[in-house]
């Protein structure tokens, strides 16, 4: 099967309902896409069905009628669950099909994921993904490809209905790595955005002061600019949340385990983020590290 020329007759299935998989569905049902869904809470499917998505019960049977599935979810435990078993994805696969992971997870996870997708017949790609819901519903993100090149070739028509910009890193599993690269840098980024933030209260301003002033400096970024006005509400509705934050963490800190890597801020980091969990703020959006500190520092 080759996606190549578009075709919009194609059945495309989504696999995990969360923020991210219900942005995607939303994307492909706007294109005139033929859409089926799988989540483990059915509700979060009503209005995609609403829309027009057919919803499966289990991931096999999503599977047996989609030329592409398309999974977005926490982690590899979670991938594993749909991947996997009686009621799996590759148990009801056409052969032929083929499969891509958006979704954050463990490289050597992902690697695995691969081998076993080719075992059954399927062609797989990893397709972890740069950019938060507001992207991923416009079709908008940056997509990060591990896999065979000649099964990108095939289907980056496709790719390019979920992302504006498609970026090839080489083999099975790097796509997953370098979003995992990527995520240490947006982490240690909001951390030293909200330090700095913190810093200027201390010396006397008020936080809308210090993020108007920051992002009239070349000094200002994505957390500046996307996260700072936010912050300064305390709006922490979240976009990607800190539980998924601190999960890419984790997985960064197993590769620094791995890797030998020396990394100090990373360290700290890694910790204020999973004290923040442990203090109760993983359903929220990330950027609420800065609230942590700031309560930390007797400040609001
Ligand atoms: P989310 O809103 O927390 O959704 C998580 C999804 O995973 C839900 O559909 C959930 O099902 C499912 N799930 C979790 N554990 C499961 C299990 N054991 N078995 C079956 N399903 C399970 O997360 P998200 O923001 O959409 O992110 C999805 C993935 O994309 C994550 O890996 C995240 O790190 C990554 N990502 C997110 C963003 C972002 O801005 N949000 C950006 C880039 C990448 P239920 O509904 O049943 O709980």
């Amino acid at each position: 099967m080759t996606t190549s020329g578009c075709d919009k007759n194609i059945t495309v299935g989504v696999i995990g309902l969360g923020i991210m998989g219900s942005s995607f569905a939303s994307n492909l049902l706007s294109r005139g896409y033929n859409v089926h869904v799988y989540n483990r809470t059915k509700e979060k499917a009503q209005p995609l069905i609403e829309r027009g998505a057919t919803f499966h019960s289990t991931p096999r049977e999503l599977a047996s009628v989609a030329d592409i599935i398309m999974t977005s979810l926490t982690d590899e435990a979670a991938v594993n669950s749909v991947a996997f078993g009686e009621d799996g994805l590759l148990n009801g696969a056409k052969k032929g099909c083929l499969w891509i992971d958006l979704s954050t997870i463990d490289p050597s996870s992902s690697v695995k994921h691969a081998e076993a997708a080719k075992k059954a017949g399927l062609e797989r790609l990893d397709t972890p993904v740069v950019g938060s819901k507001d992207l991923a519903s416009k079709g908008e993100l940056i997509i990060l490809v591990g896999g065979s090149q000649e099964v990108l070739r095939k289907h980056e028509k496709f790719l390019n209905e979920l992302g504006k910009s498609v970026i090839y890193l080489g083999a099975d599993g790097n796509g997953h790595k370098m979003k995992l690269a990527i995520n240490l840098h947006l982490g240690l980024l909001a951390e030293s955005f909200s330090e700095a933030l913190v810093f200027s209260q201390k010396l006397g301003f008020d936080a809308k002061t210090f993020v108007e002033t920051i992002n009239n400096t070349p000094i200002r970024n994505y957390i500046s600019q996307g996260k700072g006005p936010k912050i300064v509400k305390g709006n922490f509705e979240p976009a990607f949340s800190l539980n998924n934050l601190a999960k890419d963490l984790r997985l960064v800190n197993e590769q620094i385990t791995k890797t030998g890597a020396i990394l100090p801020m990373t360290k700290v980091s890694i910790e204020e983020y999973s004290r923040a969990v442990q203090n109760g703020e993983g359903q929220k959006d990330f950027s609420v590290i800065a609230l942590e500190i700031q309560r930390k520092n007797g400040v609001t």
